[in-house]
């Protein structure tokens, strides 16, 4: 009995010892695999200029102009002006209610994490007023397991297809009011209680397009959580396995700034 019994407790040792190493080796072999092109990695931001699709009512969005040239002055600058909201862009926690982190304050940790794609383009081509449901949520942990505290969950609508046509990319009405999938209330509700980091989605807003109070910006940017805007095409991610390295503009006192959004393939 006491060999079966120590020989079950080496195994159990071994067992543990052997998930240990896997997830270790999983974690390094994906970091160590990106300057060998093992490891895939998406650049889900656009690049900035001022042909992108602005908030509506803003008239000046980006500005970009030549300090010195090669042939003048022997190197090249430029200078830039340009909205904090405006093309892939991070919503810091102080964008709505008073007294939150501002863009340079979100601590570091909070900005790598493992991606959780939620998928709904299907939903959304069939209505654009489509807004992700706890039920959905619950469905997605169903197939894939408990959302980890710390991810970072994308909304993948497949609105990106429409970047950068404004008409398309807004959907707006005769009266204005835009068009555009989201999260719920109740949906960023129950994001908020499995401790996510952060929101993201391939649209202009977190919440759908047809909104007028904000519910889920506030919900979650209270909740300290911060959200990724107009991310780029994310057809090639998979719904759970990728981890995404999120690197906003440090800079003070900011409501949000330019992000730059990597994901790591699995
Ligand atoms: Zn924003």
């Amino acid at each position: 009995m006491a060999v079966v019994g120590r020989s079950s407790f080496l195994i159990v040792c071994f067992a543990a010892l052997s998930t240990f190493l896997l997830q270790n080796m999983h974690n390094h072999s994906t970091m160590e695999g990106i300057p060998s092109g093992k490891t895939r990695v998406l650049d889900l931001s656009y690049a900035i200029n001022d042909k992108l699709v602005p908030w509506p009512g803003d008239e000046k969005f980006f500005e970009a102009k030549i300090n010195a040239t090669v042939e003048k002055n022997g190197y090249f600058t430029r200078s830039f002006w340009m909205l904090e909201h405006y093309g892939t862009h991070l919503d810091a926690p102080a964008h709505f209610p008073p007294g939150k982190t501002t863009v340079d304050q979100i601590p570091v940790k909070q900005l790598f994490g493992p991606a959780v794609v939620m998928d709904v383009r299907a939903q959304s081509g069939k209505d654009a007023d489509y807004q992700l449901s706890a039920a959905r949520i619950e469905e997605w942990e169903k197939q894939n397991g408990r959302i980890p505290e710390g991810a970072i969950v994308l909304l993948r609508t497949g609105w990106a297809s429409r970047w950068p046509d404004v008409q398309k990319y807004r959907n707006q009405d005769a009266q204005g009011k835009m068009h555009f999938p989201g999260f719920s209330a109740e949906g960023a509700k129950l994001l908020i209680g499995r401790k996510v980091s952060g929101l993201g989605c391939d649209t202009l807003s977190i919440d759908y397009g047809a909104s007028s109070d904000y519910a889920v910006h506030h919900l979650s940017l209270g909740a300290g959580l911060y959200h990724l805007e107009n991310l780029a095409d994310m057809s090639e991610l998979p719904e759970t396995g990728a981890f995404l390295v999120v690197a906003p503009i440090k800079l003070e006192g900011g409501s949000g700034g330019p992000v730059r959004v990597f994901a790591l393939l699995p």
